[in-house]
């Protein structure tokens, strides 16, 4: 995420490096630099200029007897000032209404529809709520279809009225249905076209005063930079939103529209989303978007995912088997699944603080894991529980199994061995609960 943005800034940072205290002269060199990093990531112009001068006024302004060097006391000005750029705080959504009406707006394309379903999904798993989905989209059955493919999916209902070419009615006809059915959250997905115009804008708006949402939403490509935040302007100037959305961060977005679009509309991204699946979802919180910005990486979430993954009783298991010496490669598949769950290796290993830029032109491959996988399907059940029983010819049926080498095969037991004795010596004494912290 951000890669381009990241690295510049971070040279424009190092300027000040090696430099006793900041100075007018080096200030000015070092802000030169980070806004032509943030108007090559498509930052609005004015943005990127009223940025740099009050991180000017303020690296200036700091008291020269400051415990921080100056490179560092510049880095942490510039991210305190991204993080007030894109929102300060977090911003959550207004689930208080009996159902809670959600609208959802935004050009074709921009992932409303895979938003709604992650929306209903997160609210769903999150907050044990019972959302039902509405497919509003009356020119495009294939947009109704996809919207059920999507509640099939993860197990949400969808209203749809095929035939009905009233947005409004459908909408109102939904709601009516949730109160009925004990849906308490109710996400309305509406037609968008590939640009704003008229039509769209007056049909949006019908529905929405109809509906009088408790949030209205709206979706935007972050891949789109600068049009994204015009398109937000555009919707915003007709329905007055509530937050944001910014899909496909996980793509290979200059960075431009998540940095400006809550100054110029003045609401709040409240998600993101990073990808196609379901659970490619996240709340949008400012400062630990500005840390990986500035490639400060993104513990919290990190470990959040981790514990969200993290199942005690599985964990529990887990240690006894280790101590009685039985971790096999069964044990192993699940441990690699738990870290997929997780989300793809790029992100993860963006968010490792200094690892995204060391590791940048790394092709750091999401199916790492697919050769290891594959030799241990090939596996019998034996060989997994007593990996010690796979000699040459076993080897040998593996390899061919798993359309793999006996070199691969080889080096995987190895590792695992390897694993096997590092995990055996943890177990005794501090190295338990380091297991318990690292989810295994
Ligand atoms: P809609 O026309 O606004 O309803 O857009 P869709 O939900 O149909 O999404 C358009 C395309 O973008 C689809 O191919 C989605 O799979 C894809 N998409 C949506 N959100 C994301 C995201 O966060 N990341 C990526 N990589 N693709 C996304």
């Amino acid at each position: 995420m951000f890669d381009n943005l990241s690295d510049k800034l971070d040279k424009a940072l190092h300027v000040l490096k090696g430099h006793g205290s900041i100075t007018e002269v080096n200030v000015a060199e070092t802000l030169k630099e980070v806004r032509r990093a943030l108007l090559d990531a498509d930052v609005n112009f004015k943005i990127a200029k009223d940025f740099t001068n009050t991180v000017k006024e303020k690296a200036l302004g700091q008291n020269v007897l400051t415990a921080l060097q100056p490179s560092q006391l510049m880095v942490k000005i510039v991210k305190d000032e991204l993080t007030a750029l894109m929102g300060g705080d977090v911003a959550g959504i207004n689930l208080k209404g009996s159902p809670s009406v959600i609208l959802m707006s935004g050009l074709q394309g921009s992932g409303k529809t895979t938003f709604s379903g992650k929306l209903a999904n997160f609210l769903k798993t999150k907050k044990t709520k019972k959302p039902l989905l509405v497919a509003c989209d009356v020119y495009r059955p294939a947009a109704i279809n996809q919207l059920h493919v999507v509640g099939d999916q993860i197990g949400v209902e969808v209203f749809s009225d095929e035939g009905n070419m009233d947005p409004v009615d459908i909408a109102t006809k939904a709601v009516a249905y949730a109160k009925q059915n004990g849906h308490n959250v109710v996400i309305v997905d509406t037609a968008g076209r590939l640009a704003v115009d008229e039509e769209m804008m007056k049909e949006i708006e019908n529905v929405h005063r109809a509906l009088n949402p408790d949030e209205t939403l709206f979706v935007v490509d972050a891949m789109t930079g600068q049009d994204a935040v015009n398109t937000a302007k555009a919707f915003n100037d007709r329905l007055n939103f509530d937050g944001v959305i910014l899909t496909k961060l996980d793509g290979d977005t200059r960075g431009g529209a998540a940095i400006s679009i809550k100054t110029v509309v003045n609401k709040p991204i409240k998600f993101i989303g990073t990808g196609e699946k379901m659970d490619a979802i996240d709340v949008f919180y400012p400062e630990r978007m500005a840390d990986r910005i500035l490639g400060m990486g993104d513990v919290i979430s990190l470990v959040e995912r981790a514990q969200e993954q993290f199942d005690e009783e599985e964990a529990r298991k887990l240690q006894k088997k280790i101590a009685k010496n039985q971790f096999g490669f069964d044990d192993f598949l699940k441990q690699i699944n738990q870290v997929k769950k997780m989300g793809s290796m790029k992100d993860l290993v963006g968010m490792i603080p200094g690892a995204g830029k060391a590791l940048k032109d790394v092709d750091i491959d999401d199916d790492a894991f697919k050769h290891i996988e594959a030799i241990i399907h090939s596996m019998t059940p034996e060989e997994r529980s007593i990996p010690s029983t796979i000699n040459a010819s076993r080897k040998k049926r593996i390899a061919k199994g798993s359309g793999t080498s006996v070199q691969q095969i080889n080096q995987l037991l190895k590792q695992f061995d390897q694993m096997s004795k590092m995990m055996k010596m943890m177990q005794g004494g501090g190295g338990r609960k380091m297991m318990q912290m690292m989810g295994k």
